[in-house]
């Protein structure tokens, strides 16, 4: 069963390409390779045994994007990883993200459509809840105005699918909410792999302890939570990827409770940033240089999952504790630098 993976040598997509290879699945990748690089199709490879076909190209080309579907008129799914996603330069550039996370997504509907696959997940975030009124935030929970021009895309996003879906009534979609994805394979061949600066805590904090970060800011202490930090729900990469594959193989058999369904991905617990920080303590043995600094404008102060929903209609649970994470994260930052040490990479 042929599924296509936009952004499949990105993070979270390579993950899940693992996951589903290994649920023998057929899997395509498509990835313009502008976030990420060509020889993780040979780590996925190295993991699983079958090296992925892959194809490098724009999804916001829409004629590349037609032919490519025609080419490929096998597929059962599509699981759409591919989007900007830094929120800081979404504000600085709103017009790239709109063009190519919108644009992309309108010619993978319509080539859906034009040669009838039937099946769409949809990388959202939680991002679209903003600060909710209640936690943990539920699947009904109101839709907050986007902080930023990413999660304004999230949102559009989330309309565009619902929109034509209602039009056409071959299509189906999943859109899946994730929380704050952390950590990486336990095999340390993928994992998160920002280029330049990280903006996300995780990677932040891995690059310092390895010396590449002189220090990690943390972004205020005067929050209205335990340890005055932002929570967050963390979420071991893997245990997400997995809930993909859950969610496929529900579309494909039939199961929806309706032609766009969401779901929350995130473990139903929050943990501070001080939290996070003593957990890579703990599990690295490192000491962590870090200062308290102003907050970061944008963060909201406080979001955890309530995944009951997901959990009892997709028959999925996140397994794995914030331990697990971020020593995954750690094991990932040291064999990624060693290896590229070897070959000058
Ligand atoms: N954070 C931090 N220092 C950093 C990056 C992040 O203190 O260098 C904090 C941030 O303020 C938030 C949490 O870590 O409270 C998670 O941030 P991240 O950017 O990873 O994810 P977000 O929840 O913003 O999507």
């Amino acid at each position: 069963m042929k599924i296509l993976v936009t952004g499949g040598t990105g993070y979270i997509g390579s993950h899940t390409v693992v996951e589903l290879q290994q649920q023998g699945f057929e899997v395509v990748i498509v990835d313009n390779l502008s976030n990420s690089q060509a020889w993780i199709v040979d780590a996925i490879a190295q993991i699983t045994g079958i090296k992925p076909h892959f194809e490098q190209f724009d999804l916001a080309d829409r004629a590349l994007t037609a032919d490519f579907f025609r080419r490929h008129n096998d597929l059962k799914g599509v699981i759409h990883f591919a989007a900007y996603k830094a929120v800081g330069e979404s504000v600085e550039k709103p017009l790239m993200y709109y063009r190519n996370n919108l644009v992309s997504l309108m010619n993978i509907l319509e080539s859906m459509a034009a040669n009838g696959v039937p099946n769409l997940v949809f990388s959202s975030s939680c991002t679209v809840y903003g600060q909710p009124d209640e936690l943990p935030v539920s699947e009904k929970a109101p839709i907050k105005k986007a902080e930023s021009p990413y999660g304004n895309t999230k949102q559009i996003s989330e309309e565009i699918i619902q929109d034509t879906l209602h039009a056409d009534k071959r299509l189906n979609a999943i859109a899946l909410r994730y929380f704050n994805p952390i950590g990486a394979h336990d095999s340390a061949l993928i994992g998160e792999l920002p280029l330049g600066v990280p903006n996300n805590l995780v990677p932040y904090i891995t690059q310092t302890a390895i010396g590449l970060r002189p220090h990690l800011n943390v972004f205020g202490s005067d929050y209205n939570t335990p340890d005055g930090t932002p929570i967050r729900d963390y979420i071991h990469v893997v245990d997400l990827a997995q809930a993909h594959v859950v969610a496929v193989k529900r579309m494909i058999e039939g199961r929806m409770k309706a032609s766009f369904e969401v779901f929350n991905l995130g473990t139903g617990t929050g943990n501070g940033v001080l939290e996070v920080i003593n957990s890579f303590e703990r599990v690295s043995g490192v000491k962590l240089n870090y200062k308290i600094v102003g907050r970061r404008a944008g963060d909201v102060e406080k979001v955890w999952a309530d995944p009951s929903w997901s959990n009892q209609e997709l028959g999925w649970k996140a397994k794995r504790s914030l331990d697990e994470m971020t020593a995954s994260a750690w094991k990932w930052e040291q064999a990624y630098r060693a290896r590229a040490k070897e070959t000058n990479q």
